[in-house]
């Protein structure tokens, strides 16, 4: 095998990122990351650490296993071009830029090499953002997540705060948005009231700040006037019917509810929603889903699922395939389209990051 030369040479192209994107992991050489915290929130906590590749202008992220078939190393650096001022050399041009680090790498799939990149540095959960989940346990039980299984940890505020503030310190001026998610630990209710208590310290940043957690009434309205300006509300599934297999006791109506309050609160296209590709659903349902939010003003992130082995067997969970996801973000985009949506232009939390999803416009 001989291992391309240039950091360049093999960008991250929209079809590239749907093809690891539907393996979603990769085996990455000993030493070449730092050492990765444990994912904490959603349904890939527990997961062994990830990783983020930038590459072509497009990011991307992987969870780590040593099994994957997806397999990254290090490019050799004497082998490696040095002429850094190429104009076609997308990396190099970020080389400044301090969110990628300066490991050039390759990433091969059964051997062969399909994208080159850098790997980022990651500031709290992921590059460029402080991305805090603040509760790592939950009361509900939602069939595909382990956050219920695991019960973890529930940061202080003083925690949370040191953490922000590392980010901060490790961005050096790269940090361009505060998000929070959280689990929940006793109710909704608390959840909102923990984050109400963060607001004053966060807003001093001075950056957009985004936040991901269960709905509660009026919740939106607080968030808003505490200084959030994107808010996202998870429908999770792609019907009633596989919402209440998957999420027993919770309500997709509320959800929905929400969700169209706060877009009369923070505006159209302020609003996101996740949506989970691989739960059974059919495309027509994730295409009617997409446009029933976006007819409301909200944009669907297109999360494939992520079987997590703790939930093995407990619904169904099929990781889509590259044909599958290059099809609905085709639908996707022209449903922005039609509706007037800008994922690209999104301040927070992961249509800003991108690392999980093909994100309409930014991973054209
Ligand atoms: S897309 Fe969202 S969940 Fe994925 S790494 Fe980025 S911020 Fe985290």
């Amino acid at each position: 095998m001989t291992l391309p030369s240039k950091t360049n040479s093999l960008p991250l192209t929209t079809e590239k990122k749907a093809f690891l994107l539907s393996i979603g992991t990769a085996n990455v050489d000993h030493g070449l990351i730092p050492a990765t915290r444990k994912s904490t929130a959603g349904p890939s906590a527990g997961s062994e650490g990830s990783v983020f590749i930038y590459s072509g202008g497009h990011r991307i992220r992987l969870s780590l296993d040593k099994n994957s078939p997806v397999r990254i190393q290090k490019i050799d650096s004497k082998k490696a071009d040095s002429k850094k001022t190429d104009s076609n050399n997308v990396d190099f041009n970020y080389a400044g830029s301090n969110h990628v680090g300066s490991d050039e790498i390759v990433v091969l799939y059964e051997n062969e090499p399909i994208v080159t990149g850098k790997i980022e540095k990651v500031l709290a959960h992921c590059p460029e953002q402080a991305y805090i989940n603040l509760s790592e346990k939950c009361i509900f039980n939602c069939k595909y997540c382990t956050v219920p299984l695991l019960q973890g940890h529930t940061k202080s505020k003083s925690e949370t705060l040191q953490i922000i503030q590392e980010a901060f310190d490790k961005g050096k001026g790269n940090v361009s948005a505060i998000s929070i998610t959280s689990g929940v630990e006793e109710s909704p209710e608390g959840e909102l009231a923990r984050v109400m208590q963060l607001m004053p310290e966060l807003i001093k940043y001075g950056v957009p700040i985004g936040v991901s957690i269960y709905v509660t009434k009026d919740g939106a309205q607080h968030l808003k006037d505490a200084g959030a300006v994107e808010v996202k509300f998870n429908v999770e599934a792609a019907s009633p019917e596989i919402f209440e297999r998957v999420c027993p006791g919770l309500s997709y109506e509320d959800v929905f509810e929400e969700l169209k309050n706060s877009v009369a609160i923070f505006g159209k296209g302020r609003v996101y929603s996740n949506l989970i590709v691989g739960l059974g659903e059919s495309d027509s349902d994730i295409t009617k889903t997409v446009e029933d939010l976006a007819k409301i003003g909200v944009i669907a992130c297109l999360r494939p699922v992520f079987e997590n082995k703790l939930r093995s067997g407990e619904c169904f969970m099929e990781r889509p395939s590259k044909e599958r996801l290059l099809k609905l973000y085709e639908i996707q985009k022209r449903i922005c389209e039609k509706y007037d949506l800008h994922p690209e232009k999104s301040e927070t939390m992961c249509s800003k990051c991108g690392g999980c999803d093909l994100v309409p416009f930014s991973d054209d």
